[in-house]
Parts: C-alpha cells; sequence; structure tokens
C-alpha cells in the first residue's frame, strides 16, 4: 500500500457514541454483564442485569452494532420483551426493578463485513471484535454508574486487556460506552511490558510472526519508550495493546486507536517483519502519540493527526530510531506532499469533509506544518524554557479521562494555554487559509532551506540550537512501574 492510503487508513481513530439519547424511562445506576461465546467464537450472548430500576431502552453504543444484533429477550421468556422489528433497541420498559435481559450479537456476521479491525476480523482462531460490535447499554445512565462485567468464555479462550480489571472482574465507565474499544479472544499469549509511567498488556494475535514473540514485544516496547519522550512517560498509565500479523509486505502498514475506560491500540505486524524494520517504524509511534490528548472530534481531524504526525517524526529522532536529519527530511517530504493535495479550501473546510474528499495528506500535513510553527514559536518565546511538550502536557493533566470527544474549539483552548496562546494564534490563522501553513519564518528560524538537492540545513549556530533542542531526547524518563495482569481496582 501506498504511504497515502496508509494515512487515510489511519485515520480511522476510533469513537462511538452517534446515538441520540431518549427522554424517557429511568436512568441507570448500577448494572453488571456476563459475557458468553461459544467454542467457534461466532456468538455472544450478554446477560445484562440491573440493580434497582431497569432502564427503558437499551441500545449498541454505536449506530453499526445494530446490524449484528440477533435476539433479545427478558427473564420470563422470549414474548416479554420482543426485540422491535426495526431491529434498533431492546425495549425494556416492562421489566421489573432489578431484572435481566439477555441479548445475542452474531459475531461471524460482523467478521464477514469488510470493516476489518475497526469492526470485527479473524486472524488465524483469534477473533478481533470492537465493542461497537457487541457492546449495548441502557440509553440513559448515571455519569457515574457503576458498571462491572465478567466473561464466561470456553476452556482456554481467553479476552485481551480492555478495561480495568480486577480477577475476573471487569469495571466499565462513561468512556467505555462513549468510545469503541479493541478487544480480542482467543488462545493467544498476553505479555504485561512496563514502559516509562506505563503498563501495556500486549496481546499476540493469530500465528507467531518470523521475529518471534520476544522481538515483536521488544519493538512495540522499544517504540512506546520513543512515545514517553514528549511527556518523559507514555501518554497513558496502562494500554492495550494488539500485535495483529499481517501478510502485507511492510513491517507495520497500519494501526488504529480505540478510547474507553483503557485506550486500546491495534498494530498491523508485518508477518516477515524485521526487528530492525518494525523496530524503526513510524506507525506505532504515531499511534502511541494520539494517546497525548483526549479523542478530539472528528471535524477537527488536522489537530489530533497533526500532532501525531508532528510527533512521529520528532519522537523518533529523540529515541534514536532515526537521525535528526532524516526527521528534519521525512517531515520536509511531508510538507510537499501536503502542499500538492487537498481540494484547495481551507484547512477547516478540508479537515471537516476529509473523509469524503480524501484530502488526508493535506490534513494530516497542515496539522504537523502548525504544531512544527508553534513548537518553534512557543521555544523562541519562552526562550528554550517551553515547547510544545508542555502544551501537549497540560492538556493530558487537565483532560486525560475526558469522557467525550473533545472539540476543537476546547482542544485549541487547553493548547493555547502556554506562552499567551501560541499554538491557538497560529492553529486559527492556518485554518481559515486556503493555502498550505506558510512555513518560511519557521524554516528560517530553523535554519532549513529548500534547494534542488534537498533539504539544506545551513551553519547559523542559534538555528542548529533549535533544531538539536527539538530532537534532543529528555534528560530522564519516568520511572517504570510493576506490572501484571490486572490493575488493582476494588
Ligand atoms: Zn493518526
Amino acid at each position: 500500500m501506498k504511504r497515502g492510503a496508509l494515512l487515510a487508513l489511519l485515520l480511522l481513530t476510533s469513537c462511538g457514541g452517534a446515538t441520540v439519547a431518549p427522554e424517557r424511562g429511568p436512568v441507570a445506576r448500577a448494572w453488571t454483564y456476563v459475557f458468553r461465546l461459544d467454542g467457534a467464537l461466532t456468538r455472544l450472548e450478554a446477560t445484562v442485569c440491573f440493580e434497582g430500576d431497569a432502564p427503558a431502552e437499551l441500545g449498541p453504543i454505536d449506530r453499526s452494532g445494530r446490524r449484528y444484533l440477533r435476539s433479545a429477550d427478558g427473564p420470563l421468556g422470549p414474548d416479554e420483551a420482543p426485540l422491535p422489528r426495526e431491529g434498533s433497541v431492546v425495549l425494556t420498559e416492562h421489566l421489573p426493578p432489578n431484572s435481566c435481559i439477555r441479548y445475542v450479537v452474531d459475531l461471524d456476521a460482523a467478521a464477514r463485513q469488510r470493516g476489518g479491525i475497526s469492526g470485527a476480523y479473524r486472524i488465524g482462531d483469534d477473533l478481533i471484535a470492537s465493542t461497537s460490535v457487541w457492546l449495548w447499554a441502557p440509553r440513559r445512565r448515571a455519569p457515574d454508574a457503576r458498571v462491572t462485567a465478567r466473561f464466561e468464555l470456553p476452556e482456554g479462550v481467553v479476552v485481551s486487556p480492555l478495561w480495568a480489571r480486577n480477577a475476573d472482574r471487569w469495571f466499565l465507565d462513561e468512556r467505555a460506552f462513549e468510545f469503541e474499544a479493541y478487544a480480542a479472544f482467543g488462545t493467544f499469549e498476553v505479555r504485561h511490558v512496563a514502559v516509562p509511567g506505563a503498563c501495556l498488556h500486549i496481546t499476540l494475535l493469530g500465528r507467531p510472526v518470523a521475529m518471534g514473540p520476544d522481538a515483536l514485544t521488544q519493538c512495540l516496547s522499544g517504540s512506546a519508550t520513543a512515545a514517553s519522550m514528549m511527556l518523559g512517560r507514555f501518554p497513558v498509565r496502562e494500554a492495550g495493546i494488539l500485535a495483529v500479523p499481517t501478510p502485507l509486505s511492510q513491517s507495520s502498514p497500519f494501526g488504529i486507536v480505540g478510547r474507553g475506560t483503557m485506550p486500546t491500540v491495534a498494530i498491523l505486524v508485518g508477518e516477515q517483519a524485521t526487528p530492525e524494520h518494525l523496530g524503526r517504524a513510524w506507525v506505532p509511534v504515531h499511534e502511541f502519540s494520539h494517546l497525548a490528548t483526549p479523542f478530539i472530534a472528528r471535524d477537527h481531524a488536522w489537530l489530533s493527526e497533526g500532532i501525531a504526525t508532528y510527533y512521529q517524526e520528532v519522537l523518533r529522532a529523540r529515541a534514536g530510531l532515526q537521525s535528526a536529519e532524516d526527521a528534519w527530511r521525512n517531515l520536509d517530504d511531508g510538507f510537499e506532499r501536503g502542499r500538492a493535495g487537498g481540494t484547495g479550501r481551507s484547512l477547516a473546510d478540508e479537515s471537516r469533509d476529509m473523509r469524503e474528499t480524501a484530502a488526508y495528506r493535506r490534513v494530516y500535513w497542515a496539522g504537523a506544518a502548525i504544531a512544527l510553527a508553534a513548537d518553534v514559536e512557543i521555544r523562541v518565546r519562552s526562550g528554550g524554557e517551553r515547547s510544545l511538550d508542555d502544551a501537549l502536557a497540560h492538556v493530558n493533566e487537565c483532560c486525560g479521562s475526558w469522557d467525550r470527544p473533545m472539540t476543537g474549539e476546547e482542544a485549541l483552548e487547553h493548547l493555547g494555554t502556554i506562552e499567551g496562546g501560541a499554538f491557538s494564534q497560529i492553529a486559527r490563522r492556518a485554518l481559515g487559509d486556503s493555502g498550505f501553513p506558510r512555513l518560511e519564518a519557521t524554516y528560517r528560524r530553523l535554519g532549513l532551506e529548500r534547494d534542488p538537492y534537498g533539504l539544506d540545513f545551513g551553519d547559523d549556530e542559534e538555528a542548529r540550537a533549535l533544531r538539536e533542542q527539538i530532537m534532543r531526547a529528555p534528560e530522564s524518563l519516568a520511572d517504570v512501574p510493576e506490572c501484571g495482569p490486572w490493575n488493582a481496582r476494588e
């Protein structure tokens, strides 16, 4: 696949919650799930039991889930709460308090769709199934609802780390229903790997890749360590990683981020990839960089994709996975491709309609150009004291557990809290412009100049110091925690 197509795929960062909350019925305050799967992983049966009043409606966390619901019934028999013909919502308004309902989802039908990892996907005997396929929840729920889950799985089958967990109990918060997460079911191995400030639960799906599980785990934890060189620690305390082998020739052709009670990241890994190539690949670093911001509403894709695209180059240089010169060249090449792409409209419009127009290069690289310009501006204004890293640290601190999509305005406000709103000023100027963000002044400060032979770095000392500052690894990283199969939670 060409890089443009990959960028297109990378956009699929997930978000559920496309449905409208109903006005009627009790608000659900506490409920439990038991999920059962058959041996062939074709069918999921969920029993949902409510404490106190049962809600009037249960809906899929994403509209697409409606397609796979096969039946729903109450505790007294299948006629008590029949599934409406239009197949959209389980009506439970006749249920007495403290009752349960059961629903069945056709996982096989979901896996036969062409949704790939973002829906359901078989990889050998294992199954990846996004919660958008199988998780249904009360439409009206208290923001602090107490929700737990258990899985009853066939002998030898396990579920990949998905939500907060203590032994066989899982704990869900509002983010589990607002965003989709990527789950896998099968007989795979899960490794619990410590990286600076975080635990990664790495699920090794499908057949073993040529490099073997140890090298694969090391490559991914190396990418995660690179991603720690923005905030001094991995952007979130815990994440579930699905390593998904693919026959494609690239070392890592695609990745996708799920948000939820715990972020989940699925990363395609070439079956024949060498550690040398996978260890240096940009896709894992790009995906992990997304975790430094909450999910930002899709019409502002330039913002989340721009930050991840800028940092995929910067962080690999900081971690020594590529040279600083290569990072500058990759950025410059990307800006050139971004300039050549697009439909000639403002970045704001282009970003909003990107999924229809496929103007991915323009949006991703214009966003990266804004990130670079803002990083340089913050560094110059603060006399080298602060950087874009600090703006992202602020967003992470204020809003790391944000439980709904953050709007572009909210994100700009938070990113603009340092150096007099440098980031938001640069961004607002670029957003209304139909051309590519102007980088002449930024390039001058960095001593960068394009000539027919490529990128020239010049010999200005101040410019060189600024370039080195950006690509320099932090002096220290957070300690690595103790990591195990579940996070301590009562
Ligand atoms: Zn991305």
